[in-house]
């Protein structure tokens, strides 16, 4: 794998301990004191008319709330971290470089970011856009070189879609360089309505209730993976990149088109959101709120445990029924 650094390690630090308190209470004060300052560095922004400045300085609180939040809920980032951020040179990874830098600047923990990109050598890939970006941010970066678009292109027969082997050797690439260069956490741009799209993927096509976990370890054992825009929808997202005008390369240089199983979920949920808005994120939180003894799973829950307690004749009444929120019927005797 060929390898393209860029500044040196460690050349900008993360903003000094501020004291006391948990990295995760730092973190969303730090998200609350940036979003009220509605301050922003950047020049497009500034040109913006007082309307749009309003929608932005709102979306980017929302954004940073998230952010922090999802940080602060899962302990993502820790006191001396070297968090390595994967950038692709979508909207999303962007927006999460982006949220991650001005959230380190209030926050109580020192850590590290490190951006890295790799250049998987599909044809047509614009390898000055990221290296100009990130030289103009003046943070640490690498651009790893790994020719994965050919390896591809070599097992997959033509017509089928090629992403799923590509984001596997993506990761591969990138959880392996990781260890190279001492990052502790590996951040991954996946946002709330990915995660969602996950679930349902899983429970279509594998029969299994699993999404992607806002942080995890990997099967190795050796990398801490954190998606920092868990909490994000889409959308924000989307709109935040099209403010901040990232310079964007879209994923389908390759001219693989997205798997389709996974748009006609994302069809899906569009299509209730419209219908029942707020859908999406109630179908989040049922993930965050899980009940194992009202599924199947006897992993999770000893269902051949279960037994009922012996009645108790004196009491003369039939309990309530929670689960049917039926009142409680005292039986009475004529
Ligand atoms: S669109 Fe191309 S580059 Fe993007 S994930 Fe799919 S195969 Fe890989």
């Amino acid at each position: 794998m060929a390898l393209r650094p860029k500044n040196k390690l460690g050349g900008t630090s993360g903003a000094t301990c501020r004291g006391p308190g948990s990295a995760g209470l730092w973190l969303r004060q730090a998200s609350k004191l940036r979003a009220k300052s509605g301050q922003t560095s950047d020049s497009t922004v500034q040109e913006l008319s007082r309307k749009e400045k309003t929608h932005f300085n709102k979306l980017q609180k929302r954004l940073r709330r998230n952010v922090g939040n999802a940080i602060a809920d899962y302990n993502m980032i820790e006191e001396g971290d070297r968090v390595m951020v994967c950038l692709s040179g979508g909207k999303d990874s962007y927006g999460m470089l982006d949220i991650l830098l001005s959230l380190r600047q209030n926050a109580p923990v020192d850590f590290e970011l490190i951006a890295v990109n790799l250049d998987q050598k599909q044809p047509g890939f614009p390898e000055e856009v990221l290296p100009t970006y990130l030289e103009a941010l003046g943070i640490p970066y690498y651009v790893l070189e790994k020719d994965t678009y050919s390896i591809v292109r070599e097992v997959i027969p033509e017509g089928k879609t090629t992403c799923g082997l590509c984001s596997r050797l993506r990761r591969g690439s990138l959880y392996g360089f990781a260890q190279d260069i001492g990052a502790t956490k590996i951040a991954l741009g996946h946002h709330r309505d990915d995660i969602v799209e996950t679930l349902f993927l899983n429970m279509f096509f594998n029969g299994k209730l699993k999404a992607m976990p806002p942080k995890l370890l990997s099967d190795d054992r050796k990398n801490v993976v954190i998606r920092p825009l868990a909490y994000c929808k889409e959308k924000d997202l989307a709109r935040y990149a099209r403010y901040r005008e990232f310079p964007i390369i879209p994923c389908n240089l390759c001219g693989s088109q997205e798997n389709l199983q996974r748009v006609q979920i994302k069809n899906m949920l569009a299509g209730w959101e419209r219908e029942y808005p707020g859908r999406t994120e109630s179908i989040f939180r049922s993930i965050r709120n899980v009940a194992p003894s009202q599924l199947a799973d006897g992993k999770l829950f000893d269902f051949n445990a279960l037994r009922a307690e012996p009645a108790d004749p004196a009491a003369g009444a039939i309990a309530q029924d929670d689960e049917l929120y039926l009142p409680a019927i005292r039986v009475v005797n004529l």
